[in-house]
């Protein structure tokens, strides 16, 4: 008799678990640029055509893989980020689940290009077929092509949006995530057009002010036994009608915190009316080992210790950065 159960193969698997990691094109950028900031890129450009469907290119100027080491970047659970199970409890890196690269190879038609001492390889996979290693042009750092992603998941395509409306979504994700990456110089071009550029000295006042798409904001700081926080709070002039103009991140990595957006917008309480919202990009940084990363697949939402200080300190930093502004111009006539 034949057995009902069986192990899936890795192939089928993968495909399984893909819908989960990448849910959508913007995933597939999100996961290869933190993949580049963690192997400590200090230059990112970003290449798309039709929303991500057709094609995505990530090139980094990072440390780059060992020849060696190429086959394990795309299987699955295979990382170089961690060790133990404890050191997610650490962790100071955007990834360690091992997952992106296996599952982004299993629905495209996927090439990773990378050179380290000198010595470039390329591995290519298509929709999860391996092909022989070859030697690749030897420039320092890492290019992943993704094209045309979910072609062999012809349900997930369905559901997309217009491309459009994936090209919007992931320039509005690169945008922010330059502003919360220090040093950093990202590009971004989309049908051949450059439609976004963040110079590696650029403030993080100024990409907020870029990300946000609001001039009228304000830089604030407050550290406190751990946490520090700092943000560009936009002043009271501007009303929005909606709450989508308040982005956090936590340990550099934007989340979606209910509670932390709300201690702004009480913060914003008889300053602006009822029913509006202020703009601002709010970053906190804790230590590793105070923040649980690892609730999430996308890693979209993390806990934190001590939550209910953090939100006295954002409320509290909101406050402080519009009274400084409130008195920047006394203090300068007085002066
Ligand atoms: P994770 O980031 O969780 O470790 P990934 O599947 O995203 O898992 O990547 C697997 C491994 O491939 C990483 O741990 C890293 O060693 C390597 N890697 C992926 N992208 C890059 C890159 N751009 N530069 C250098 N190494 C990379
Ligand atoms: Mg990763």
């Amino acid at each position: 008799m034949m057995n009902e159960i069986i192990r899936l193969p890795e192939s089928v698997s993968n495909k399984v678990a893909a819908g989960e990691v990448v849910e959508k094109p913007l995933n597939a950028v999100k996961e290869l640029m933190e993949n580049s900031a963690d192997a400590g890129a200090d230059s990112i450009s970003v290449e798309i055509k039709e929303g991500g469907l057709s094609l995505i290119r990530i090139t980094d100027n990072g440390r780059g893989i060992l020849k060696e080491d190429l086959p394990a970047a795309v299987e699955r659970f295979a990382t170089s980020k961690i060790r133990d199970i404890e050191d997610i409890y650490s962790i100071h890196s955007y990834g360690f689940r091992g997952e992106a690269l296996a599952a982004i190879s299993s629905v495209s038609d996927f090439s990773i290009m990378s050179a380290r001492n000198g010595e470039g390889n390329e591995l290519r996979m298509r929709f999860g077929v391996p092909e022989p290693l070859r030697p690749a042009p030897s420039v320092q750092g890492t290019c992943v092509t993704v094209k045309d992603l979910f072609r062999n998941v012809p349900a997930r395509l369905k559901f997309f949006g217009s491309p459009q409306g994936l090209e919007r979504e992931i320039i509005k994700f690169v945008k922010q995530f330059a502003v919360f990456t220090d040093g950093v110089a990202v590009r971004v071009k989309s049908n051949s057009k450059e439609v976004f550029s963040a110079g590696r000295d650029e403030s993080f006042l100024q990409k907020a002010k870029t990300a946000l798409g609001v001039d009228d904001l304000a830089y604030g700081e407050k550290e406190y036994s751990g946490v520090s926080v700092r943000m560009a709070a936009s002043l009271p002039t501007v009303q929005r009608y909606r709450r989508d103009a308040m982005i956090v991140a936590v340990n550099g990595r934007v989340v979606k915190d209910a509670a932390v957006v709300q201690a702004v917008v009480q913060a914003y309480h008889r300053l602006i009316p009822e029913n509006r919202y202020p703009a601002c990009a709010v970053e906190i940084k804790v230590r590793p080992e105070d923040v649980d990363v690892n609730v999430h697949p996308a890693k979209a939402v993390v806990k934190m210790l001590n939550s209910r200080d953090i939100f006295g300190m954002v409320h509290d930093c909101v406050r402080d950065t519009l009274d400084s502004q409130k008195n920047a111009p006394a203090e300068e006539e007085s002066a």
